[in-house]
């Protein structure tokens, strides 16, 4: 029992290290975004997440995915309290610890999660066909090579085996109950009785051997799983929250102004400087991670990859090379390559490569109509429009390298303060008669 302690405890720690350094790593890589500072408005914050991130509000769009979804989701919270008592047994070389103590209200739990762990294998077989099989095309849109959507088949695959596991440790421990008196009684469990006839005829040797195997696989499988979600798409499962929270509360639509800009056409309006703006401008839009705000930046990383972003943009339905869904997958795949060479004791940023130009094309930047409707379908209160916008800023303000046609309005903007080329006097003789 002693060797088995020990190997559970050196799973555990390895496990905790790698999960360390990812999260270190993602940290410092968020870091890099502007400063943001965002202290108002807690409660509607607060509210925000309860509601998005923790109630699913946004994924009740359409009613069948979204319940799969929550049951996943909900196994995916409780079904981790067993992880519980697999980690004091693990530990401390015990067998159902809590049973004892729990008694008849152990099997009420166990029957719960057994009841989440056939929702959560019948939900991920659902999404494995819709994905594979019925092919829903957000789902198989240019961005989503081969490695996204690997990833995302691994992951229900992934969690499959592991019910699976689940049911079959909970056949095998039933019989063994039944037969040796060290098990502790769990009571019946009513999904995995149905699996007992498939190992009632067994040796008690081969059933240990069958129980022991389940619970190995099913803890490794789940500390394996923490690792790399750190490294996937299914981070979403803990940034949602932060993202929700610090999710931006202006009405859709609105823009953020600079401040020093905002101050110049005040005052060439003199209408007189209201905003505070003092120093350097600095520069002046994005052009590579580092000059999005840090909540961007966490948004990068809380994207699931579903796409009803880009399966709702205007740009992308009509066949420009706009994706929401891209940009947010690029910002996080620049942020990968830069926490890499960090890691490696570079600086990153240096490495003769941007985000504008290098993973986003201005081509796909000018396609987009600010609409929103890709924020608005987002549904965990990502906003790809405001990347998108700082890059445009970027291009327009730096670069001067807007396509002719917007610097020629915004030419006219600047001098005759309309779109189109009139004098400011001549603006409203449309109305003299
Ligand atoms: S705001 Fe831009 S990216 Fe978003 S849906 Fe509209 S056109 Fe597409
Ligand atoms: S930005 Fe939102 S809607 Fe778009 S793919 Fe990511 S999670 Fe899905």
């Amino acid at each position: 029992m002693i060797v088995q302690q020990i190997a559970f405890v050196l799973v555990l720690a390895t496990a905790i290290f790698y999960i360390r350094k990812r999260v270190l790593f993602i940290r410092n890589t968020i870091k890099l975004g502007k400063e943001k500072n965002i202290t108002a408005r807690k409660n509607e914050r607060f509210k925000n997440m309860l509601l998005v991130a923790f109630g699913q509000k946004k994924m009740f769009k359409k009613l069948i995915p979204a319940i799969l979804h929550l049951f996943i989701y909900v196994g995916f919270l409780v079904i981790n309290l067993e992880v519980l008592e697999f980690v004091v047994d693990g530990v401390l070389g015990t067998h159902r610890i809590f049973a004892p103590w729990l008694g008849s209200f152990y099997a009420v739990l166990m029957n719960v999660f057994e009841f989440l762990t056939v929702a959560v294998l019948l939900a991920c077989v659902f999404f494995l066909v819709r994905r594979n099989v019925l092919k829903v095309p957000r789902f198989w849109s240019a961005e989503m090579t081969q490695w996204p959507r690997m990833d995302a088949n691994m992951i229900l695959i992934t969690e499959i085996v592991l019910m699976t596991a689940i049911l079959t440790m909970n056949a095998a421990d039933q019989i063994l109950q039944s037969r040796d008196s060290h098990y502790a009684p769990t009571g019946s469990l009513f999904f995995s009785s149905y699996l007992i006839p498939l190992f009632a005829n067994l040796e008690t040797t081969a059933l240990i051997i069958i129980e022991r195997f389940a619970w190995w696989f099913h803890i490794i499988g789940i500390l394996g799983f923490a690792v790399y979600v750190t490294y996937s798409k299914h981070l979403h499962i803990f940034l949602a929250f932060p993202n929700t929270y610090f999710a931006s509360l202006e009405p859709k639509g609105h823009i953020n102004n600079m401040p020093v800009v905002t101050n110049e056409v005040k005052s060439m309006l003199g209408l007189g400087t209201s905003e505070t703006a003092t120093g350097e401008p600095g520069r002046f839009g994005a052009k590579d991670v580092n000059d999005l705000a840090w909540t961007s930046l966490v948004s990068a990383y809380s994207c699931t990859e579903c796409g009803r972003c880009t399966a709702e943009c205007p740009a992308n339905q009509t066949g420009k090379k706009l994706s929401p869904r891209k940009i947010m997958m690029d910002t996080r795949d620049r942020l990968e390559t830069i926490g890499k060479t960090m890691a490696a004791g570079g600086d990153g940023l240096n490495d003769g490569k941007t985000l504008l130009n290098d993973y986003i094309t201005k081509e796909e930047i000018n396609a987009c109509t600010s609409c929103n409707a890709c924020v608005e379908a987002c549904p965990v209160m990502i906003n790809p429009l405001e990347i998108i916008i700082e890059l445009r800023r970027y291009v327009a303000m730096e670069e001067s390298g807007s396509p002719a046609q917007w610097n020629s309005m915004f030419q006219n903007m600047e001098t005759s303060f309309a779109p189109w080329k009139f004098s400011a006097a001549d603006r409203f003789n449309w109305a003299k008669d």
